[in-house]
């Protein structure tokens, strides 16, 4: 099974395709303190226009120039973003680009305009632990998390108690598993499929969850 990917813009879950093309952002770094920009984030074929509307007149730069790819004014070298195409799981083209302050911002509201949060799924609940977060789907399935304290942060999904699939987790582990569970329950509409399966596409398609079963 492909990687289940979530698109950061309309929130849609997606499998890459060998017909069409997706997008990747990657923010490797910012100039300014405070922006938030996804260090990788996946847009779906139908958004992925909007952002190449913004981002094609971007002139690629050597990570080690010093100007900016949009407005050519000089920067002091420190944002870079990286944009990817990709068809399948292949990528056909990219490139580095660097971002001034002031046209890091505009990418930031750019982004922050487009995006949609998550809709957390119906058919799960979400039980506060201070142990760690629990979320429930009736009857049968389970996600855990570790407690945020933990010196490595997993996720694991359990099936009627048996763990099924687990996960190293990068970032906040309860917001992954918000992430996890919204992705699989999507993609777990197509009825009677194997929810290990379902879960390891969800694993491997998410840049931050990583399997701790390899
Ligand atoms: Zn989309
Ligand atoms: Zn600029």
């Amino acid at each position: 099974m492909s990687p289940i990917r979530r698109c950061h813009v309309c929130g849609t879950h997606f499998r890459p395709s060998p017909d069409r093309r997706h997008g990747r952002i990657d923010c490797r770094n910012t100039t300014g303190p405070d922006v938030t920009l996804p260090t990788t984030a996946f847009v779906c074929a139908d958004c992925r226009p909007e952002v190449v509307d913004l981002t094609r007149h971007w002139e690629p730069r050597d990570p080690s120039a010093d100007a900016c790819s949009f407005c050519a004014e000089p920067t002091d070298g420190t944002g870079r973003i990286d944009l990817a195409s990709i068809v399948d799981d292949r990528v056909v083209s990219q490139g580095t680009y660097l971002l001034c302050r002031h046209c890091e911002d505009v990418f930031e509201t750019f982004l922050a305009d487009l995006h949609t949060g998550l809709e957390f799924p119906d058919a799960w609940s979400h039980t506060p632990a201070p142990g760690g977060a629990v979320f429930d789907r009736e009857g049968d399935l389970r996600v855990t998390t570790t407690a945020p304290t933990a010196p490595e942060s997993r996720l694991r999904l359990l099936d009627d108690g048996d763990p099924i699939v687990e996960a190293i987790t990068e970032g906040a582990p309860r917001e992954r598993a918000r992430e996890f569970v919204t992705a699989f329950e999507a993609f777990d509409a197509e009825g009677g499929a194997d929810p290990r399966r379902i879960g390891n596409a969800v694993v491997e398609g998410n840049p931050h969850l990583r399997s701790a079963q390899d």
